[in-house]
């Protein structure tokens, strides 16, 4: 069979990008060798920018509200009991510089892994992805037309003919050691038991801090839907210990308990020195592998990569694009996985189990959730100097940064205008000549002061909602500079 894009693993990072692919109209077929999603949840909370994509196909309705309080992330503290006495309060992520600002129509997503797959995955499937459970890929090939895929279900294995591979196959990714692709990063650093049991502690969630260091216990977290989860030092444990485990972190002894399953995994931190190699794209944990427990970067990076390589993807294949687009995944992505990285060990993870924080300079989480900066060929003006990551008030709508939110109506939000194609913002007739001329949509947007834009400047933003490029004033030749500027960040055909 023939497909445009064959997707490889369908967690959270494989399943997006058959999503964001589908719903551009892009012919995907994934492959997931598992019956359906790990009954383990990993995953807990999505970030208001992941909020936004999800908003953009739909699905926004369907989500719960994080339960993040605003501008802290989850909060945390360290307790001899989750029903005793309470010490010191860490945060999961650091305080974000509180204010007024609104970032984002979204809010963040509160919804554990293993029911945000699925609803992913119903989507992917209604938009038109060809989603093929308990199906393993076993051997690929890359030529200079595509990949050839073997790939076997229930019955014999079969051929997949692709264009392109995204390897969305988790941290250990056999894609990727195939390719002989190095990581660099901490590497690992510990493993950890869980246990994932329902009990009826709602009641102890009411001041908003949602995560438990249990002095010579554990780590106790829930997934906010009556299901708790206690992480243990790595060894066996017999049924009756881990209920005294669990117990003992709760501080009573008279609810009834159900031990829903148990988890062994391993915490490293590693990013993938290349996140393609010709016609294979690494997507999600394959291209990075990020610890959950200082910013919760893990999936939402993953999210956001996929993102990004499927409107690149799809104007390559759509023939808009020459195929050079694509050397852009690797030049934006690659470095937003090593800021976090880097932030990540700056941040403090609670009790300090991976040794003390390393002395980075902590950057803001709504500058890493709305404010990271790519530098591409994709991008015309992001130069050197810039640092990789601010606010959205101080990039004041740079070139290589997310285009900012500002409400244009009740309920309608620039970033709105953002998603499916390339669109012009500015509020001058001949900027709206020139958008005709070059092939671009049009959006007369009156707040261009957050745009960092004069009354006569306009700003030329991607189909994932980054700016490409932007004139502060009016040229001389709006046309033929828009046409320039729109040929060059989108190495376009026309
Ligand atoms: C305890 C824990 C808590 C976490 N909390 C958070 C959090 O709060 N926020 C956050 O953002 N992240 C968190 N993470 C990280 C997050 O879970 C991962 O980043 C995310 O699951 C990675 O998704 P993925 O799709 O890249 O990889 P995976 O989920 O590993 O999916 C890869 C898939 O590929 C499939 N596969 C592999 N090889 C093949 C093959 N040959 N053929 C077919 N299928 C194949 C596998 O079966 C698997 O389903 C947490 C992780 C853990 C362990």
């Amino acid at each position: 069979m023939k497909t445009s894009v064959l997707v490889v693993g369908g967690g959270l990072a494989g399943t997006s990008a058959a999503l964001f692919l589908a719903w551009r109209g892009v012919d995907v077929t994934l492959v997931e060798k598992h019956p359906g999603s790990s009954p383990h949840p990993r995953a807990v909370g999505f970030n208001a920018r992941v909020g936004e994509l999800l908003r953009a196909v739909g699905l926004e309705g369907e989500l719960p509200v994080s339960r993040m309080t605003k501008g802290f992330g989850v909060r945390r503290v360290r307790a001899e009991s989750l029903v005793g006495k309470k010490f010191d309060e860490t945060f999961w992520t650091p305080p974000a510089q509180l204010s007024d600002i609104e970032y984002s129509p979204s809010k963040g997503v509160g919804v554990a892994q293993d029911k945000m797959e699925p609803l992913l995955r119903d989507k992917a499937r209604e938009l038109g992805a060809d989603i093929r459970m308990s199906t393993r890929m076993l051997e690929f090939a890359q030529d200079d037309e595509g990949v050839t895929a073997i790939v076997q279900g229930d019955g014999e294995p079969y051929e997949i003919r692709a264009g392109y591979l995204i390897a969305a196959d988790g941290h250990r990714s056999p894609v990727r050691e195939q390719l002989g692709i190095t990581r660099t990063g901490r590497g690992f650093m510990h493993t950890s038991r869980s246990v994932l049991f329902r009990a009826p502690l709602q009641e102890y969630l009411k001041d908003g801090i949602g995560q438990f260091v249990i002095d010579g216990v554990g780590f106790l977290t829930t997934y906010g839907d009556g299901r708790w989860v206690l992480m243990l030092d790595d060894r066996e444990y017999t049924e009756p210990e881990l209920r005294q485990k669990i117990v003992q972190a709760i501080g009573r002894d008279d609810l009834e308990i159900e031990i829903i399953t148990t988890g062994r995994w391993t915490i490293s931190a590693a990013v993938a020195d290349q996140f393609s190699a010709g016609r294979i794209f690494l997507a999600g944990d394959a291209a990075h592998t990020l610890p959950p427990s200082r910013g919760g970067f893990g999936a939402n990076v993953g999210i956001e990569d996929a993102h990004n390589l499927a409107w690149k993807l799809a104007a390559v294949i759509g023939g808009e694009s020459r195929p050079s687009l694509l050397d852009t995944y690797d030049a934006e992505r690659r470095p937003v996985a090593t800021l976090c990285h880097q932030q990540i060990f700056a941040r403090n993870d609670g009790h300090n189990r991976d040794g003390e924080p390393e002395d980075a300079p902590l950057i803001d989480n709504n500058a890493m959730h709305f404010g990271v900066l790519y530098r591409s060929d994709a991008v015309l003006g992001a130069g050197p100097e810039l640092p990789p990551a601010q606010l959205p008030e101080q990039w004041n709508g740079q070139p290589g940064t997310r285009a900012p939110h500002v409400w244009i109506e009740p309920g309608k939000s620039t970033v709105d205008l953002f998603q499916r194609g390339w669109v012009l913002v500015a509020d001058h007739p001949q900027w709206e000549e020139a958008a005709g001329q070059a092939g671009v949509q049009y959006e007369r947007v009156e707040q261009l002061d957050v745009f960092g834009l004069s009354a006569k400047g306009a700003s030329l933003v991607r189909p994932d909602g980054y700016v490409a490029w932007r004139s502060t004033d009016l040229p001389d030749d709006p046309t033929g500079t828009l046409k320039n500027a729109f040929s060059s960040s989108s190495a376009g055909t026309r």
